[in-house]
């Protein structure tokens, strides 16, 4: 019998949030919500946390954006309680890789060769400013955090100077999204022509004033792998090698899109691996052509995998092979990719298709747990980050990313499998919470900190704007 059942909705106590209502001021100037003290009680609570496991009933008690206790009747007398009676109380899940610059395009993928991603997202990402993907990345962040995303990989691969970086890393400071941020190409870039990896420099030397606080870290997109050919042609694999050393010499992450198509002859991970291009600093994308033994390199050498079923369907990619890559041994972690292909980004329906997909595939009900993808989404995206010592789970100690979804909907609705609930029933807008390294960012089902009707009218705008400098179909 589980006690949330039935009961009313979750009325949330006490908002620390001031609702920002002028998205005009500069991006910097924008402030966020103090980060107070709270205890979140009576919620079905999905630690994901393998040793804390599932608490029904139970409390989450934050201060100053750190988790100071989990269990049944905290003791938390100068904390604000918020009731979370009929809600289920998780991590905030964690993507690992998103074209964040590419959502004011959003659904324009179109139905013909000369319309499709490649070419629509190549045409705009050429005119666009930094202005432009300031406003397009914000539309992003503020999407996550509606969805209860609560840490982006924002694969910024359209860095055409200093500025648009800089535009477009301050949407999500501007927003309070946990994050990554990946220095990219840009649309267009020659073949074969090496980027400037002194913006990349430049960023990592003044890093301090990009961080927001060090909620956001500094990473690198190294190219060079690509998806086509094997083996790698000798010019793109020293530009990658320079890329490469750039990023270790500066101690920063990478990732790589490698070999996204499933029926590409496999044989890229081998050659990445005599590059020197694996490692436990590197995340993998799409890797769909792996063979079984590739698999076992990856597993040997730590690398990490971003599967992102939204996009590798939508496209033609393939079918996931994220089960696989787990049972050889591999970190895999679940990403959104791009809004022009996939619509909306939320993490719900991601790992509805992954799980969906992993099981159709194998002709089994049971091939991948309701759970483990739960896990996938959260923890094993953190680690695929290198931020699992912070977040991921709800574990005292790690920062406060969290998310409560009010169950008592008629999408959801009656309390059954709260795993289950998660992947297969809930929808963004049952999302009634969501916390980012203690601050509330959305309560009550509202966005607390920012004006979505004016981000996506923004947005919009700059799109609009985008497509007459060019002259190009607008919708
Ligand atoms: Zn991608």
């Amino acid at each position: 019998m589980r006690r949330l059942a039935g009961a009313g909705t979750a009325t949330l106590a006490a908002p620390t949030a001031a609702a920002a209502q002028n998205t005009a001021a500069p991006p910097t100037a924008r402030r966020l919500p103090a980060r107070g003290e709270f205890v979140i009680r009576n919620a079905y609570v999905l630690t994901m946390d393998a040793t804390l496991g599932d608490v029904p009933g139970g409390d989450i008690h934050v201060r100053n954006g750190e988790i100071v206790a989990v269990g049944r009747d905290l003791r938390a007398p100068v904390a604000t309680p918020i009731d979370g009676r009929t809600a289920i109380v998780m991590p905030g899940f964690i993507d690992t890789h998103w074209h964040m610059w590419t959502t004011f395009l959003r659904c324009m993928a179109g139905d013909r060769t000369n319309d499709g991603y490649f070419p629509v997202t190549t045409v705009y990402g050429q005119l666009m400013d930094p202005e432009d993907m300031y406003r397009s990345t914000r539309l992003a962040a503020a999407e996550a955090i509606y969805s209860g995303t609560t840490t982006v990989n924002d694969e910024c691969h359209n860095v055409r100077s200093f500025a648009h970086a800089a535009a477009d890393i301050s949407a999500l400071r501007e927003i309070g999204v946990r994050g990554r941020w990946s220095f990219g190409a840009y649309r267009g870039i020659p073949a074969g022509q090496a980027r400037d990896m002194g913006i990349v420099r430049k960023l990592h030397d003044e890093w301090a004033k990009h961080s927001g606080d060090g909620l956001i870290h500094l990473a690198v997109t190294a190219g060079g792998a690509g998806t086509a050919a094997n083996p790698l042609p000798p010019d793109r694999l020293e530009l990658a090698k320079k890329e490469f050393a750039v990023a270790r010499e500066l101690g920063l992450p990478i990732t790589t899109h490698l070999s996204a198509k499933e029926n590409t002859p496999p044989g890229w991970v081998e050659a990445s691996q005599q590059a020197g291009f694996l490692g436990n600093d590197v995340l993998l994308i799409h890797v769909l052509s792996a063979s079984p033994e590739e698999m076992k390199i990856l597993a040997s050498t730590g690398t990490h995998v971003s599967v992102s079923p939204g996009s590798e369907l939508r496209i033609g990619y393939g079918l996931t092979k994220a089960t696989a890559f787990m049972d050889a041994g591999v970190n895999v972690a679940v990403s959104v990719d791009t809004a022009p292909l996939t619509g909306n980004c939320h993490m719900f329906g991601i790992l509805k298709l992954l799980r969906n997909a992993e099981n159709a595939k194998a002709f089994d009900e049971f091939k991948l747990s309701a759970r483990k993808a739960l896990e996938m989404g959260t923890i094993q995206g953190a680690r695929a980050l290198g931020i699992d010592d912070r977040v991921g789970s709800l574990t005292p100690g790690k920062r406060a990313d969290l998310i409560m979804i009010a169950t008592n909907a008629l999408n959801i609705g009656p309390f059954t499998d709260p795993t289950h609930m998660v992947v297969e029933a809930v929808e963004p807008a049952n999302v009634s919470m969501v916390v980012v390294d203690g601050r509330i960012l959305k309560r009550d089902g509202k966005m607390v900190a920012c004006a979505p009707d004016r981000i996506i009218a923004d947005a919009r705008a700059a799109r609009d704007a985008v497509a007459r400098r060019g002259n190009l179909r607008r919708i």
